[in-house]
Order: structure tokens, then C-alpha cells, then sequence
């Protein structure tokens, strides 16, 4: 364990179960997600109720809306945060925790080419994403189960590990990001398995209780002066002279300036907000599964070091531990229908395929949420009007960016020049037949992406 970094291991008797508000409009029904039951309960925030007034707006109480929200509040701006449901309620208090300062697909010289200077200012945020999350985790004494002891990123073939090798790790290490080479036999030992034919590293990298990193960054914005209110839906924004002015069902608020943070989750809790926006990612379901806790035995072979690990799989293999030594993991499904039983099956499969010492993998938790996929692969960002910002689409790398975002979102609310703010700013462009793919397309994209990671096995 680094020196400085938040580490709380929570005993396992600490079932502490806030409302369940896994609710209908999840993508299936869910059971409680092993965060919900583990973390500890946060504080709970009244509902919007009459008119106000603030100096920002922000919509959401994800990573992206409680960051720029500390960020704002520590800066003495007066920051509101409004909730549909419950602070990590979306995609931040449900995902892997994996803190990764990388994008899935898109590598830096893919990002320079197409932004230009915006696209180097950006591949350096990205860069640097990791290493600010576990500063600011070390900053406010943010407690949510850090573990900075890197990332890797396995090959699943000879073909990846070359790619990799000559792509990935040259442009990162041109950019000055602590990031390596591993070869097979060190990457072997390193995750305690054969599987794989060597990996990229970056060394700033770990894993966080998502869900604790949420509630823990609504206690730091709270206590620097920020104001959040769940069961506040915002129903819809607009501009009221200068500003903005948002309607909740019990309130208005108005104020200078606007985030909208709603991400993946933008069109699920109230579909009249921003339609456009809501149409330009595609929410793709992703499975989340606990296995039950590891016995030492086990554990001194499966990622000894307890690294955060996902691969080059198009069908994406990845897992790190929590603080209780389970193995978080998870996959997908091409549709829904008996989804518990049967990514649990498909999954407990797999691990022992990765693990042939781990005998009969036990899961006990599974759980869902929204990952927002953009066309290009790539993270949206949108200028809403005079003062009003959003992003959208982290297609799955969401954790370490949307926290260093909240810098960055707070710069460009502050009055920040285009030309100084970390991220390409472009127009909204919706998704033709949005509705229509949304229920089509995920059994073919997956099949697609399971075929070419079977040939290029073979
Ligand atoms: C299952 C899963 C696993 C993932 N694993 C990883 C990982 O290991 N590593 C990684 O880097 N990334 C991962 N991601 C991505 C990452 O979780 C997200 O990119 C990140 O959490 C986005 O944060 P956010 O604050 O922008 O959005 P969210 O956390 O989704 O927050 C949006 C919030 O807006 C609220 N909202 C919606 N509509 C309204 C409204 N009308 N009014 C008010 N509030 C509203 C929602 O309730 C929600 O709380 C994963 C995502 C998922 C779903």
C-alpha cells in the first residue's frame, strides 16, 4: 500500500442497507449491488422544495457532479446539486471501481490528430487522471477503500501484446505517463496465470469502492458549502436571461451557470431533460458480480499484488479485489432474459478458466448499470449555451476522468478561455433510430466483438 492512501476495510458485518433504490427503470431488476450493502450508509439530502437561487446548477450526483461540485464550493462559488434518486444512485456507485487513466480504444496520437491542441491538452488530463483521483482521495481523507497499486492491461494474444506494445505503450510513454511493458513470464506471476501473453501497466492506477468515493465526495462538496438535494429530478432547463433556470416536481432553482452530469443516465429518470443529448450515447447494460471472499491460500497466487486488471477482450475479462478480498468482476450478456443465473454460470466459468487454482468461484452478488457508448468510442463534451456544460459517453473508462473532470467543468464555469479547458469541446449529434438500435444492437455488437476476440485466438 502507497504511503498516504485511504485504505478502510469494513467488516463484513457492516450490512448496512440504505433504501434499495435499485428501482424499475433499471435495465433488468437488480439484486443489491455489493457496494449497497457494504458501504457505510451516507447522509441523505431533503428534496428540492419552492424557488432558489444559487450561483451554479449541477444535475447529477455522480463522480462527475460531486466533483465539480467540491471543486466549485472549495473555490467559494455556491454550487447545487440536484438528484433524481440518491447520491451514486447512476453508473458511479455501481461500477468496478477500476481507476484507469487510459480510454478504451482512443490513444493519445488518435486524440492529438483529431483535436489538435484541445486533443493534447486532453491526453494529458487523461494521463494524469489516476494519479489526481488518489490525491484528492488523500487531500479530504476520502474514505472509500483506495488502493493505489496500478493498473494492467493483459494481452489476450501474441497479436494484442504487439499492439500494444508498439501503439499503446509508445504513445503513453512519449507523453510521459508512468506506464510499462510487462512480458509474459512477469505478467504470469504478476496475475497468477498462463492466460495471457504480456500487458501494459500504468502505475498510478488501482481500484476504489465506487460507491463509497460517491458518498464520500457528496461529504467533502457538503462540508465545503455545496448544497445537494436528492429526489430532485430535473425535469427541465432552459435559459432565463442570463442564466439558467431548472424545474424539479417540487421546486425551481435558478442560477449563473449549468452542468448537466447525467451522463449515461440522462434520458432514464426523466426523458423530457435533454433529449438530444439522451439520443447521442447508447446505454449499454454491464453486469457487476462478487464472488465470496478469497482464502489466503488462493489469494497468494490470483493477483498477488491486487492490482486493478482488464484485458484487450472485446468481450471485456477484468476483476480486481475489495477491501474484504472478494474478487469484483463481471461481463455481458447479449440479452437479458435469466440474467442473474446466467452471467453468474458464464462468469464462474471464466474465472476458473483464468484460474485453475481457484477451485468452484462462488458468487454471491450481481448488479447492473448503465455504461454510456458514443459512436466513436470517445467521451462527448458540449457547450450547452452562455455558461451550461456537459459530457457524455465514457464508454466504460468513467471513474478516474468524470472525478478529473470536475476540475476541468469547474475551470470552464469559472470563466476559464476554451483554449485553456482539458477537453474538445464539439456539437450534440444524435443517434439515428436511437430507440430502435437501443433494443437491437447489443446482441449483434457483442457477437461481433466475441467473434474477433475467438479469431484472433486462433
Ligand atoms: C457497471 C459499470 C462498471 C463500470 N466500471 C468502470 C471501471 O471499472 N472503471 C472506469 O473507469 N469506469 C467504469 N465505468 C464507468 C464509470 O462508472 C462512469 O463513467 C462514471 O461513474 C460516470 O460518472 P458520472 O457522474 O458522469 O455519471 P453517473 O454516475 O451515471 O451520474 C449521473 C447521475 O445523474 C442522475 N440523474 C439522471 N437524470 C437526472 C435528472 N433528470 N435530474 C437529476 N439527476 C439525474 C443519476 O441518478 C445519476 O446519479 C463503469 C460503468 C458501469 C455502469
Amino acid at each position: 500500500m502507497p504511503e498516504g492512501t485511504a485504505q478502510a476495510i469494513i467488516p463484513d458485518n457492516a450490512l448496512q442497507f440504505r433504501n434499495d433504490t435499485h428501482r424499475k427503470t433499471d435495465p433488468v431488476p437488480t439484486q443489491t449491488s455489493l457496494w449497497r450493502a457494504f458501504t457505510p450508509v451516507g447522509a441523505t439530502y431533503d428534496p428540492l422544495s419552492g424557488d432558489a437561487e444559487t450561483d451554479v446548477t449541477i444535475l447529477g450526483a455522480g463522480f462527475t457532479g460531486l466533483s465539480t461540485a467540491l471543486h466549485l464550493a472549495k473555490a467559494g462559488t455556491t454550487v447545487t446539486v440536484l438528484e433524481a434518486e440518491d447520491v451514486g444512485y447512476g453508473a458511479s456507485g455501481r461500477n468496478n471501481g477500476q481507476v484507469i487513466p487510459v480510454l478504451t480504444r482512443a490513444d493519445p496520437d488518435a486524440l492529438c490528430a483529431r483535436f489538435g491542441e484541445a486533443g493534447e491538452r486532453f491526453v494529458k488530463l487523461i494521463g494524469s487522471s489516476a494519479a489526481y483521483l488518489f490525491d484528492l482521495v488523500r487531500e479530504h481523507g476520502l474514505n472509500c477503500e483506495a488502493e493505489q497499486n496500478g493498473w494492467i492491461q493483459p494481452a489476450h494474444t501474441p497479436g494484442r501484446f504487439k499492439a500494444i506494445s508498439e501503439n499503446r505503450f509508445r504513445q503513453w510513454e512519449k507523453h510521459g505517463a508512468e506506464v510499462e511493458l510487462i512480458d509474459k513470464s512477469e505478467l504470469d506471476r504478476r496475475i497468477g496465470t498462463n492466460f495471457f501473453f504480456g500487458g501494459f501497466g500504468n502505475r498510478t492506477g488501482g481500484h476504489i469502492n465506487p460507491l463509497a468515493l460517491t458518498r464520500e465526495l457528496a461529504r467533502a462538496a457538503v462540508e465545503n458549502g455545496a448544497v445537494i438535494h436528492e429526489k430532485s429530478p430535473a425535469l427541465s432547463y432552459g435559459q432565463e436571461g442570463d442564466g439558467w433556470r431548472v424545474t424539479t416536481p417540487d421546486g425551481t432553482i435558478r442560477s449563473r451557470a449549468l452542468v448537466v452530469a447525467t451522463n449515461a443516465y440522462t434520458g432514464e429518470l426523466a426523458p423530457g431533460l435533454a433529449p438530444r443529448l439522451a439520443r447521442s450515447v447508447m446505454p449499454v447494460t454491464s453486469w457487476q458480480l462478487a464472488t465470496a471472499p478469497l482464502s489466503d491460500n488462493v489469494r497468494s497466487t490470483v493477483v498477488p499484488d491486487r492490482q486493478a486488471i482488464s484485458d484487450t477482450h472485446g468481450d471485456l475479462h477484468f476483476f480486481r479485489y475489495d477491501a474484504r478480498n472478494r474478487l469484483i468482476t463481471g461481463g455481458a450478456l447479449a440479452m437479458p432474459f435469466n440474467g442473474h443465473q446466467r452471467i453468474r454460470a458464464r462468469i464462474a466459468k471464466r474465472l476458473q478458466r483464468i484460474f485453475p487454482q481457484y477451485v468452484e468461484p462462488e458468487i454471491e452478488y450481481s448488479w447492473t448499470g448503465y455504461v454510456g457508448a458514443t459512436r466513436d468510442h470517445t467521451p462527448h463534451f458540449h457547450r450547452l449555451g452562455p455558461n451550461g456544460w456537459t459530457w457524455i459517453g465514457c464508454n466504460g473508462r468513467g471513474v478516474a476522468l468524470s472525478v478529473t473532470l470536475g476540475g476541468e467543468l469547474a475551470k470552464a464555469v469559472m470563466g476559464a478561455e476554451e483554449q485553456d479547458l482539458a477537453f474538445p469541446l464539439t456539437e450534440i449529434e444524435p443517434l439515428p433510430m436511437h430507440k430502435f438500435l437501443r433494443l437491437t444492437s447489443r446482441p449483434f455488437t457483442l457477437s461481433l466483438y466475441r467473434y474477433r476476440d475467438w479469431r484472433e485466438m486462433g
